[in-house]
């Protein structure tokens, strides 16, 4: 039923006259629509009947000696009866209803002494049919924001009004059935968070189970440990077994214990997270097992009791195994190419001197072309070694004290004899002393020299500075080309690391040369890092102590 049909309701059952407050009840009013959304909120309609209401109802009649009484929502289209104590009907149409009028004055008590001798009420069939109303007494049922949802009604078939006493107690009938409701909307929207909650956990048990992910959680305050079956199955204990976080701790493999408990330990007290790779041997199996583990802390200032420290170890063994077997495979290629490499060098080095005994120029320039060419496969090599060693743990650093100034002219004579397709410009180096390796130091800012040549236009300028900052000697080979875009930034010192564009095509390479850059500083307590602009050009930097006596 839409409006206008309730208007004609209203204009058929009241032909003589409209009444103005009545017509006025628009129920697509923003007033109405608010109403009915409340009254929704409650869930209460068309819920099956329940004794503490019919407990209202029947106490209404009593009180007010009245053979109906009745708790009425007042829907879009109908009255429905959560209580109706001595009628049979449990709705009836809204344009019917008293208490639609009732609640338009929701502060108050409304009595029809005679419903046939009053013009809103004479022609409803509730009245000239059964049940034959003649009195009605509503108090609307007004909640805490304010809306009438409906209203609690004794009614009689003779005409009459209620005294003091009994108003007083519909009134109380009526905050009954309100604190009722509020209690119903509280139950029903807890039991809502409830289940969304477990649907949640329902959810992350499945996601976790899923990634097999272990998971641990340590109280901040008690350290008492937490963890999950899969945590302990990865440790290699029973997942019915209590595995402390000592017991844990002390499967790590000697090598890395310290570093993990350090991660741990610094992560708790100074709320930063962590991630580390670590190998842990099986309590029980003895089985290996790589694993990633990922930490952090949860602070509740409500309840500190509830502040944790929780993470999840992931399974990486094979991720692992898979890197030591890519390096194995480099660093067995890498030692066979080498000796014949070597062979070849020499062969090259008798060629060149036969060239220069015979005055032979053909050969003299042909011999400078083979040279090139084992000088850039022996670089290949090197590198490919690089990464095998690092990946054993075996690089060495060679220190000695040296001025980044003369690494840096070094390197200057270097480019200015090898590099004619660009402008490389060195700043002026004032004494900056170091303890490092200065051959990887070199290679390092070679390799950013290099990189800058091949990913730049030809013609274009490279600068290459070294500066002092805040105890660090500040390194960077700045230039004008393809630059790196910003979602490729994070990985390119990544081993095996290319970025993948149309530009790229035709830059040959493998990847390895910044990772090894990177491995190279962090061993001298440096840091490493880029700026980059796609299109307009890259910042490559790297920071080295200053040494002081
Ligand atoms: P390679 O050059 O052999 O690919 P690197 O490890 O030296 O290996 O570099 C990794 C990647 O970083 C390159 O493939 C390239 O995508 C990007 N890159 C390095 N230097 C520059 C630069 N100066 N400008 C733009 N991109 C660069």
């Amino acid at each position: 039923m839409n409006d206008k049909f309730l208007y004609l309701c209203y204009i058929i059952l009241n032909t003589d006259s409209i009444i103005p407050s009545i017509i006025m009840a628009d129920v697509n009013s923003l007033e109405e629509q608010k109403r009915l959304a409340a009254l929704r909120s409650y869930h209460i309609l068309d819920t099956a009947e329940e004794k503490d209401y019919d407990d209202l109802t029947e106490l209404a009649s009593a009180i007010c000696d009245t053979p109906i009484a009745l708790i009425s929502f007042v829907d879009k289209d109908r009255q429905w009866f959560k209580s109706h104590y001595g009628l049979e009907a449990n709705q009836t149409e809204r344009c019917h209803s008293f208490c639609s009028y009732a609640i338009q004055n929701p502060e108050n008590l409304m009595q029809v002494e005679d419903a046939r001798h009053d013009r809103r009420f004479q022609d409803n069939p509730l009245v000239t049919g059964s049940p034959d109303i003649r009195f009605y007494a509503g108090m609307p049922l007004l909640d805490e924001e304010g809306h009438a949802l409906g209203s609690i009604c004794v009614i009689d078939h003779r005409p009459r009004l209620l005294n003091a006493v009994q108003q007083k107690a519909l009134r109380t009938l009526a905050q009954q059935v309100i604190d009722k409701l509020s209690l119903r909307k509280n139950n029903v929207d807890l039991l809502k968070a409830n289940q969304q909650l477990v649907q949640a956990k329902f959810n992350l048990q499945i996601a976790i189970s899923a990634a097999k992910l272990g998971i641990w959680h340590i109280n901040a305050r008690t350290r008492e440990f937490l963890p999950s079956e899969r945590l302990k199955e990865l440790y290699g204990f029973y997942p019915d077994e209590e595995m402390t976080y000592d017991a844990a701790v002390s499967q790590i493999a000697d090598s890395h214990r310290q570093e993990v408990i350090d991660a741990v330990e610094a992560s708790i007290t100074k709320g930063e997270s962590y991630e580390v790779e670590y190998p842990i041997v099986g309590y029980h199996d003895k089985i290996l097992r790589w694993v990633n583990s990922t930490g952090h802390v949860y602070t509740n200032p409500e309840n500190p009791d509830l502040s944790h420290f929780s993470g999840t170890t992931t399974d990486i063994t094979e991720r692992k195994l898979d890197e030591q077997r890519r390096s194995d495979f480099i660093g067995m290629v890498s030692h066979e190419l080498r000796n014949p490499l070597t062979a070849i060098k020499a062969y090259a080095y008798i060629l060149k001197r036969a060239a220069h005994k015979n005055n032979d120029e053909m050969l003299a320039s042909n011999v400078v072309k083979i040279d090139n060419q084992i000088n850039r496969m022996e670089a290949l090599i090197n590198g490919f070694l690089d990464v095998a060693r690092l990946g054993e743990g075996k690089i060495r650093l060679n220190r000695t004290r040296f001025d980044m100034a003369y690494l840096v002219r070094i390197s200057e004579e270097e480019s200015l004899a090898t590099i004619n397709s660009h402008q490389v410009v060195f700043a002026p180096v004032e004494f900056t002393p170091v303890e490092a390796d200065q051959d990887k130091i070199e290679q390092v800012l070679l390799n950013f020299i290099n990189n800058a040549v091949k990913y730049s236009p030809n013609g274009s300028i490279i600068n290459v500075a070294c500066v002092t900052n805040g105890g660090f000697a500040y390194v960077y080979v700045k230039d004008q080309g393809m630059g790196i875009p910003l979602k490729d930034q994070p990985f390119i010192f990544d081993r095996f690391y290319r970025v993948e564009s149309e530009a790229m095509k035709d830059k040959k390479g493998f990847g390895i040369g910044l990772y090894i850059c990177k491995e190279i500083i962090e061993r001298h307590n440096g840091q490493i890092g880029v700026e980059s602009i796609e299109n307009q050009g890259s910042i490559f930097w790297f920071t080295l102590p200053i040494f002081t006596d």
